[in-house]
């Protein structure tokens, strides 16, 4: 009788192992596959469907110096002759440097290039003094006018403090930069800009705003803003009509001293 006890109980216990085995959930081994009711009853796309081989982008090759084939240059050092001063239109007489840089030249006024642009893309590269002088907006101002009405500051903000949206980088008094990128005093920072231009009516009306791209140093400072017109120091931003424009380098009329080098276009 024990034995046949002892046989029952083992035969219970093994039903009982083996159920809980089936109950044990199962793990797929490829995620379920969701069907769209949009996509239903459609036949599946080619990968060349979706693929085109127009238009076929132009060769652009990059030199030693990182300057693209298409660009044209307007400063390498050699001499200003892309250049001239806003003022009077005459020969540029700010410092030309023997090391492919020039120098703002206090109080002669701003200088211009002697082409007019619309949209671009401009590299230009600048450095304040690395002795310091002045504070505030006094230190190391300049500035890179686009179109010759819009301004991409120019300053030495290193531990110097002035409105955020007057500071480097900063559309002047239009938009503050998203970051402060800037070398310290007396180094070599790059400015990389994509601008587009305004257009405007027949009759003279805005109807489309310009915007401006800026990377400071390769860190992106300004995204794609809309420009709200000109950008002066007293009064607000205007939106006369224009077309082409030169680019204009600021003289701020301080003793700013800010050099400039390296300085290259591509029209878009
Ligand atoms: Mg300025």
């Amino acid at each position: 009788m024990v034995r046949i006890g002892l046989g029952l109980l083992a035969i219970i216990i093994t039903i009982g192992c083996q159920q809980r085995k089936q109950e044990k959930p199962t793990i797929p081994d490829k995620p379920a596959v969701v069907i769209h009711e949009e996509y239903l009853g459609e036949e599946p796309t080619k990968p060349e469907e979706t693929e085109v081989y127009e238009p076929v982008p132009p060769m652009v090759a990059v030199d030693e110096n990182d300057v693209p084939s298409d660009a044209i240059v307007l400063f390498d050092g050699s001499g200003f002759d892309e250049w001239s001063m806003t003022n009077d239109s005459t020969e540029v007489v700010w410092h030309l440097n023997g090391d492919g840089s020039m120098t703002v030249k206090d109080k002669t006024g701003d200088i211009q290039t002697k082409r007019n642009f619309g949209d671009i893309q401009l590299h230009i590269e600048w450095r304040s003094p690395a002795e310091i002088e002045g504070k505030g907006q006094s230190r190391g101002n300049s500035g890179v006018f686009l179109n010759n009405l819009y301004e991409v500051q120019v300053l030495d903000n290193n531990d110097n403090d002035t409105y955020v949206n007057g500071q480097v980088a900063a559309i002047y008094k239009q938009y503050v930069p998203l970051a402060k990128a800037s070398k310290p005093s007396g180094g070599w920072n790059t400015y990389d800009i994509i601008y587009r231009a305004p257009d405007f009516s027949d009759d003279g009306q805005k109807i489309k705003s310009g915007t401006i791209t800026v990377l400071h140093n390769g860190v992106l400072v300004q995204d794609h803003v809309e420009l709200k017109g000109t950008t002066p120091y007293i009064g607000w931003p205007k939106n006369p009509p224009h077309g082409k424009g030169p680019i204009r380098l600021q003289d701020h009329g301080d003793n700013s001293r800010v050099s400039y080098r390296n300085i290259w276009v591509r029209e878009l």
